[in-house]
């Protein structure tokens, strides 16, 4: 996936029916290989060719190829939380240095809400740690159900906190978002064991701006708003202020 960010001088083309696949080099300085022979103009892709350029080597496998399948099984996995199916932090972290390097770039908006809990060691302490559990999965299940778009990236950052980075979304935007997710957490029945159980978050929510310069900026500023919420009373969404 090449995001837009370094220019790049190589092409992958799949025919019509996407059962064939070409490499091309589009100017390269010094060339596009293919199983160590520079290439021409295009060349046809068979399962196991190497392609050097540059400092990097990609390995061809079709989709469908049983090696390929293991590799996108083993790729979901480390990047998901498996109780939840949100991803995970080391996804998150890499994507938001991703998407605020594309930001600087495109100057297009970003957002990120960062939601914790309120008083969830209480809920442990008075419902048990299965209760816990089974209000983690249900709330992940009902947040991205709802409004969670496909660009979005809802990742489990910590025990009982998480996070949405949102592309092409300004902080006016992402307040409301948060806003409605917070509703929505807050008036969901949690029912275990057939008690309902007291489920609110406490939102922050920042954006891509001046002063912000990477990935751990944004979600420093989203944290000191989630301070704010606790600090204000929890249940509430507050946005960071300089
Ligand atoms: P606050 O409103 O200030 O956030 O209070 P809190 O109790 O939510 O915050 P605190 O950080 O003191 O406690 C977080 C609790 O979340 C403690 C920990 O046991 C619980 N927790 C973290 N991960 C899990 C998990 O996977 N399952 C369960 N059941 N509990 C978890
Ligand atoms: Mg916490
Ligand atoms: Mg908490």
């Amino acid at each position: 996936e090449f995001q837009g960010i370094s220019r790049c001088h190589l092409k992958i083309i799949l025919d019509e029916q996407q059962e064939k696949a070409f490499v091309e080099d589009t100017g390269s300085k010094n060339g596009t290989f293919l199983n160590n022979k520079k290439i021409g103009d295009r060349e046809l892709l068979n399962k196991g060719d190497i392609i050097k350029v540059g400092s990097m080597a990609f390995k061809y496998i079709p989709a469908g190829d049983p090696e390929r399948v293991a590799y996108d099984k083993l790729n979901l996995e480390a990047n998901t939380d498996l109780h939840t199916g949100c991803f995970n932090k080391s996804y998150f972290n890499n994507k938001s240095e991703l998407e605020v390097k594309k930001s600087k770039v495109t100057g297009s908006p970003l957002s990120l809400i960062l939601f914790d809990l309120d008083h969830f060691k209480n809920l442990n302490d008075n419902f048990g740690h299965d209760a816990g559990d089974y209000v983690l999965k249900e709330m992940a299940t009902v947040v991205r159900n709802n409004g969670v778009r496909e660009q979005d990236v809802f990742a489990r950052y910590g025990g009982e906190e998480f996070v949405i980075l949102l592309p092409n979304t300004n902080l006016k935007q992402s307040f409301e978002i948060a806003e409605r997710l917070r509703k929505l957490i807050e008036i969901h029945q949690f029912l275990y064991e057939s008690q309902r159980l007291p489920v609110t978050a406490s939102i922050g929510v920042a954006d891509y701006r001046r002063g912000v310069s990477s990935g751990t900026d944004l979600f420093k500023r989203a944290d000191n708003a989630v301070y704010k919420s606790k600090e204000n009373g929890r249940n509430q969404v507050q946005f960071y202020r300089e």
